[in-house]
């Protein structure tokens, strides 16, 4: 059965059983402890905390999902995908143990013909939590596993929570016996792989308290409202009814795996048996492409770019590991290219959204390929240098400093460092380069816990929006003074009942038109005044939690009590301002779109008061033309004064309309649509200038690279924009004042200008060669018999450089002739720092004089370094003043070497 037709059947016989379908949520979710979304029961999470009531009481959905900590066990074990798809049935207090248990048992074993998956039931386990005899009781009663099938288990495996106090609950988990060429007799217990988990169902019944771990923590109370959530990976299930050995072989991953057989002219499975354990590592290899394609199709699909933290890294790690493993496989070319649109194809059956961003989704990871490919050739460079430095010192191996250097500096990954220095019979120090590593590392978490404990604990503000019981009203779309009331105080991250004159406070009000930092917009600022006369002046206003709207302020002067009345007076300038800016970026996203095609889509952006910064995707430098043209036409809109309005509608109408969707809303929500004129249309939820005249001027300042494939614009905006260009003009003012020209010949008379001064440089050095040359008779008629060698040692002085002295040297040696053995040494001082040049002529090298040694003499004089070979040899030091002491070591050496080899 194809994977497409098993997740129909889940939606089917979920909604025939009263169940809303609601569709993915995209990975990326508005969740600050996740990365991406990892379970089915996350865009649920508001309703199973009770934050938010469920608009249903029975839900089904297939999760995207991606869980980062798998991603070692991809291609070992058969059942772990970085992206996986999760389906997933919800009961909001409605249906419990009894109905979640019957509804498993009746869609695994209802025939295929009858609409089921038709597992026989002899292959199907059960564990339960050890003491949830209830369970128990109902998988005998309700179902045709027999006792022994019936597996007890402890808190780790079936008790389920959120880590934090709040629901959980015992789990019951379904097993598929994939029979003994998979492993072990003996149930789950004994071995995962061939007993392989495919849905749990998690019954949360209870309320967790305050404290412990993750295996053992107090259970403080029953839930009132008891919860269904049940997670069955659709990956997993796709292998059993497929009858394929692990889920990189489904229909839905099986073809890249093949592809990138094919490419290698490697044969899968050959060398494997059929479970996971006994793999061959050219197989694992294989699977890890197949994988990595696809997570990465599936997180660039929604929206994720390569970069060096967070999400974008673990996608950059992903993207990398799958270039790297098609090269351990023996493919050098790009793979990508063959790879992605393979998994596209597979994919856009039920995800057709991909086909359409296809020309973004693989223009982000072919970027990404190339870049690590041309990473691969510096530290291949890199890599060589230090093996033969290695070599050459006789040592057999390459130290952590050397593979930490290239991991951290070139992000060369160290298997591949181990690889390549084993090819040059090296050894890696790998426990020195670990130990780097973990040094790194605890830098970063201690780095990460000092950011995080500024605001990282959540429980005060929690405490603030459970008083309060609902979210904080936001009214700054309409006005910007709001009277309020005083809903929380807290101090140093703790609530408190009051606060003084002097105090750096948070401040929550139970409606508030300030806007908080958020979609790129910064925070209002402005003023606060109680009833009691105090006065607060607001800093910054966050949003910590969702639902929670902070003012970050000083109280000014009186006592800040909860629940006193407020007014609340946003800084209109600085409002303004921002709006204009807000505005601004859309009609510069939507004109930077209209020249580029729509994969140039906002990849992040700030808009400030009187400017902004607009980030996003395109794989090249945007030339200066069309930057000039993007900008003519935003300013030619403003002229036409587009008015600016919002609308709230489904998302389906926002799509509809032509909106540009950003990533990350949330399915069921309304979205707000922000409108200038007819033209540009975006989803957002910031606040805006009434019409595009407001906003004057947009003066766009340039444009740059910020990392692979994203680039950024910054802009002015208003009396900002004009400003600058005021000051613009003075700059060329006071250009055609000095130069005495017109404005317009300004870039003609620069350039005539350089090209001048460029002339008179070359002459001047021509000249100064040619003085030194000059010199160069005179010299040679002087050189000095040393042992039988004529030798020149000369000081040319300051201001001479390295090339004339090169010339000189050279020209000397040649005026000596080769009759006798000749030594010319030559030094000079460019910009405060000496240089030696020394030359010998092919006598004096059969008498055993050479210059790479007599320069090295020379420069350790001048506290440098150098070398080279045995007939000319650079150096050079930091030490001018000894530049006639250098000169005479290396007469002398001279003398040393000749009376040694007689
Ligand atoms: P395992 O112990 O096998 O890693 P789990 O306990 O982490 O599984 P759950 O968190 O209970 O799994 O997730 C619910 C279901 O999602 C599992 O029963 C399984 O079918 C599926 N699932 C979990 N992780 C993965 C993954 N990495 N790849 C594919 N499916 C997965
Ligand atoms: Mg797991």
């Amino acid at each position: 059965m194809e994977t497409a037709e098993i997740r129909r059947r889940w939606l089917d016989f979920f909604e025939k059983a009263g169940h809303a379908v609601v569709p993915s949520a995209p990975l990326l979710y508005d969740d600050p402890n996740l990365l991406f979304v990892n379970a089915g029961m996350v865009p649920f999470k508001p309703y199973f905390l009770g934050q938010e009531s469920a608009p249903w009481k029975r839900a089904t959905s297939v999760q995207k999902c991606v869980r980062t900590l798998d991603i070692d066990e991809v291609g070992k074990t058969s059942r772990h995908g970085t992206f996986f798809q999760m389906n997933g049935n919800f009961s909001f207090g409605d249906y419990f143990k009894k109905d979640a248990i019957a509804f498993a048992w009746e869609l695994l074993t209802t025939s295929q013909a009858d609409g089921g998956y038709g597992l026989h039931p002899d292959r199907l386990w059960a564990t339960v939590y050890h003491d949830d005899d209830e369970a128990a009781q109902m998988w005998l009663d309700q179902t045709d596993i027999p006792a022994e099938r019936i597996v007890r288990r402890g808190m780790k495996d079936n008790y389920w929570s959120m880590g934090v106090p709040g629901p959980c609950g015992p789990c019951s988990e379904i097993f598929v016996d994939r029979g003994p060429e998979y492993g072990r007799e003996g149930g789950p217990a004994v071995d995962e792989d061939r007993y392989m988990e495919i849905w749990n169902l998690v019954f949360m019944q209870n309320v967790r308290g305050e404290g412990g771990g993750k295996e053992d923590f107090p259970i403080v109370g029953e839930l009132p409202a008891k919860s269904i959530d049940t997670g069955m990976g659709l990956e997993r299930i796709a292998s059993v009814l497929q009858g394929v050995d692990n889920l990189y072989e489904i229909d839905e991953v099986y073809p890249v795996l093949a592809r990138a057989a094919e490419m290698s002219g490697k044969k899968y499975g050959a060398q494997s048996q059929h479970d996971a354990a006994h793999s061959h590592p050219d197989d694992v290899r294989l699977r890890v492409v197949a994988d990595h394609v696809r997570s990465a199709l599936m997180l660039i699909g929604d929206g994720v770019t390569p970069g060096n933290e967070g999400r974008g890294y673990v996608l950059r790690r992903m993207l990398r590991r799958a270039v790297r493993s098609m090269r351990l496989l023996g493919v050098d070319e790009p793979s990508l290219p063959q790879l992605l649109p393979v998994s596209m194809e597979r994919m856009k059956q039920s995800y057709p959204e991909l086909e359409r961003d296809f020309g973004r989704i693989s223009q982000v990871a072919y970027a990404e390929e190339e870049a690590f490919r041309r990473t691969l050739v510096a530290g291949t460079t890199i890599l060589d240098t230090a093996v033969s430095k290695a070599k050459s010192t006789g040592s057999t191996h390459l130290s952590g400093d050397q593979a930490f250097a290239l991991h951290d500096t070139y992000g060369f990954p160290i298997d591949l460092t181990l690889e390549m220095a084993a090819e040059h019979g090296l050894e890696v120090d790998e426990t020195g380069f670990r130990r780097l590593m973990a040094e790194q590392r605890d830098r970063a978490k201690a780095d990460a816990r000092a950011k995080k404990s500024a605001h990282g604990d959540t429980t005060a503000y929690r405490e603030v929006a459970d008083l309060l019981g609902r979210e904080v009203e936001f009214t700054g779309y309409d006005e910007i003074v709001s009277e309020a009331r005083v809903a929380g105080v807290l101090l140093d991250g703790a609530t408190v009942p009051s606060a003084r004159a002097g105090e750096e406070i948070e401040l929550v009000l139970d409606r508030t038109p300030f806007y908080a930092e958020g979609g790129g917009q910064l925070a209002d600022g402005g003023r606060i005044e109680l009833a009691n006369g105090a006065v607060i002046e607001v800093r910054d206003v966050q949003k910590p939690i969702g639902g929670l709207i902070v003012h970050r302020a000083t109280v000014v002067s009186g006592e800040v009590n909860a629940g006193e009345a407020a007014h609340a007076l946003v800084d209109i300038d600085r409002r303004r301002a921002i709006s204009r800016a807000h505005t601004a970026t859309h009609m510069v996203h939507k004109a930077i779109r209209e020249a580029l095609g729509d994969t140039a889509t906002q990849a992040g952006s700030e808009n400030a008061p009187g400017r902004f910064r607009f980030d996003f995707n395109a794989q090249s430098a945007v030339p200066a033309s069309v930057l000039t043209d993007v900008e003519a036409r935003v300013n030619a809109l403003l002229a036409e004064d587009l008015p600016v309005h919002a609308e709230i509608m489904t998302q389906q109408q926002a799509v509809d309309s032509g909106a540009m969707a950003l990533f990350g809303e949330k399915y069921g929500d309304r979205v707000r649509v922000i409108s200038v004129g007819d033209w540009a249309r975006e989803l957002c939820g910031g606040t805006h200038a009434q019409r595009s005249g407001q906003l004057g001027l947009v003066k766009l300042l340039g444009e740059a690279s910020i990392g692979s494939g994203v680039r950024r614009v910054e802009a002015l905006v208003g009396t900002d924009a004009y400003d600058f260009l005021a000051r613009e003009h003075a700059v060329v003012g006071q250009l055609t004042e000095a130069l005495k020209v017109r404005s317009e010949e300004l870039p003609e008379r620069i350039n005539s200008i350089l090209t001048r001064l460029k002339d008179a440089e070359r002459e001047i050095g021509t000249m100064r060669q040619q003085q030194v040359l000059a010199a160069a008779a005179s010299l040679a008629a002087g050189a000095r018999d040393v042992y039988g060698v004529s030798f020149v040692g000369h000081d040319a002085g300051a201001g001479v450089g390295a090339d004339d002295l090169r010339t000189l040297a050279l020209d000397l040696r040649s005026r000596l002739g080769n009759e006798r053995p000749a030594v010319v040494a030559v030094a000079g001082v460019a910009k405060d720092r000496p240089v030696v040049i020394v030359a010998t002529n092919e006598a004096a090298r059969q008498w055993g004089v050479k210059a790479g040694e007599l320069v090295k003499v020379a420069a350790t004089t001048l506290g440098g370094g150098g070398g080279g070979k045995d007939d000319v040899a650079q150096g050079g030091g930091t030490d001018a003043g000894k530049v006639g002491e250098a000169l005479a070591r290396v007469e002398h050496t001279v003398g040393e070497r000749v009376t040694a080899s007689r």
